[in-house]
């Protein structure tokens, strides 16, 4: 049976960059919903053009229009680290029978990379994307916080979380994660 690992964190915790290298490491394939709303907005389509603006303040788009985008990217045969879905807990109530009756697919456990709300606002006014500013930050974090937060205590009910505290150097962050989550 093909798997799934859920990436979860704060914005700026450095998700996005550990999923992919793990991704990469372990054939994984790497499903960022960041990056998939991006594409969509830079190539001005329909969807791009929905979410454009939603994506700019700061806000979340809606559940069943990230949930329908997440579920059709996802095929069989096909192990899976998401990067950014699931954000809230009525996201997380679609994905989980949808892993188990329709895609055939085991959550292998949750990485929740901890950061504290400090850094995190230093490292995204410095990264520089687009959603990068203090306003859109604070809006962000204050989602986090009440929104996808609660997942972790969904989380260590339902699955396994494996926690790593990501304030250190790249590289130490990421042999922090090998070592918790022990993938073959
Ligand atoms: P990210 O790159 O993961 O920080 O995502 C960038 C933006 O895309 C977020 O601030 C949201 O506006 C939107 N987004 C990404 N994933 C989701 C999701 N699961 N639910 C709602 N909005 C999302």
């Amino acid at each position: 049976m093909s798997e799934i690992i859920i990436f979860l964190g704060m914005p700026g915790c450095g998700k996005g960059t550990h999923a992919a290298r793990l991704a990469t490491d372990f054939g994984y394939k790497h499903l960022s919903t960041g990056d998939l709303l991006r594409a969509e907005v830079d190539n001005a389509t329909p969807l791009g053009k929905k979410v454009d603006a939603i994506i700019s303040a700061g806000n979340f788009v809606s559940d069943d229009l990230i949930s329908e985008v997440v579920l059709k990217n996802i095929q069989e045969n096909q192990n899976y680290i998401l990067d950014g879905f699931p954000r809230n807990l009525n996201q997380a109530k679609i994905l989980a029978p949808f892993l188990k009756e329709k895609a055939g697919k085991k959550l292998l456990g949750v990485v929740y990379l901890e950061l504290s709300r400090e850094v995190v606002i230093q490292r995204l006014m410095v990264r520089g994307r687009k959603d990068d500013n203090l306003e859109t930050i604070k809006t962000r974090l204050e989602i986090y916080f009440k929104e996808t937060l609660p997942l972790i205590d969904f989380y260590c009910k339902n699955s396994t979380v494996y926690r790593v505290n990501t304030n250190d150097d790249i590289d130490v962050v990421y042999k922090k994660i090998l070592k918790t989550v022990k993938l073959k």
